[in-house]
């Protein structure tokens, strides 16, 4: 039975096939799999565990049936999804991971992160992830009506699509020196992140020591995931 990993799945009402693809997935490929992975960004948006959206609410259904069957899922927050809370744990079975973290698969230690905290070169998104990850930040949000914060959350989507589309790609991307920091203060020697959508296996030299940079695909125009099984990591695209 393998592990299995997913980033950047991105749901939203407005993109009906990749939920229903996402739901495929947790009936087929995941429903004999010994853990399933997410690694942030499942939702495009979510604006507080109060969400009354109807897709939403079968992704969360979907994954609680999973984990009702016997496969432990696990979340962790994305940039996107940051606001996940003890109501979506509940509501979906998926206990969640703090980011990042160190999880042990056959006895091997691997870090487990979102990745948008190693994409140090964007200091404009660091400055907003600062912020929005303050607790007293996050409690004045939530203490806002539902509509008002749907309105917020759409205008920070509107500014990131404009920073995404007038900043050059390699500063979208990690940080050399800040992927060898995190192995060095971990020193653990592989790890998988998700959140660049650049899905990839990098071999890397550590001081002097063999290490693995393993990158989860996004959903947006196919699925993807990452296996884990008998010692191998394997990237698969599912077709839309
Ligand atoms: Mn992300």
């Amino acid at each position: 039975m393998a592990h299995l990993f997913v980033s950047d799945v991105h749901l939203d009402a407005s993109a009906p096939a990749a939920t229903a693809q996402f739901l495929g997935f947790l009936g087929r490929e995941a429903r004999d799999a010994q853990s399933l992975y997410i690694l942030g960004d499942l939702f495009e948006a979510w604006v507080g565990d109060d969400d009354a959206d109807e897709d939403k609410a079968r992704v969360c259904a979907g994954l609680k049936a999973l984990s009702d069957s016997g496969v432990p899922c696990f979340a962790m927050h994305g940039n996107r999804d940051f606001l996940l809370g003890a109501g979506f744990s509940e509501r979906s079975g998926c206990r969640l991971l703090t980011d990042p973290v160190i999880a042990g698969f056959e006895g091997e230690e691997v870090l487990l992160t979102h990745g948008d905290a190693l994409c140090t070169d964007d200091h404009s998104y660091q400055e907003l992830r600062t912020i929005v990850r303050d607790g007293t930040w996050q409690q004045r949000y939530l203490s806002l009506p539902l509509a008002r914060r749907e309105l917020l959350a759409n205008e920070v989507r509107a500014g990131s699509r404009s920073h995404t589309a007038r900043t050059v790609p390699y500063i979208m991307d990690v940080n050399a020196a800040a992927v060898t920091a995190a192995f060095r203060a971990t020193g653990v020697r592989r790890m998988i992140h998700g959140h660049t959508h650049r899905p990839g296996i990098h071999e890397l030299q550590v001081d002097g020591a063999a290490a693995q940079r393993i990158v989860l695909g996004a959903w947006y125009e196919q699925g993807s995931y990452l296996s884990y099984q008998d010692g191998h990591f394997r990237l698969h695209e599912l077709p839309r």
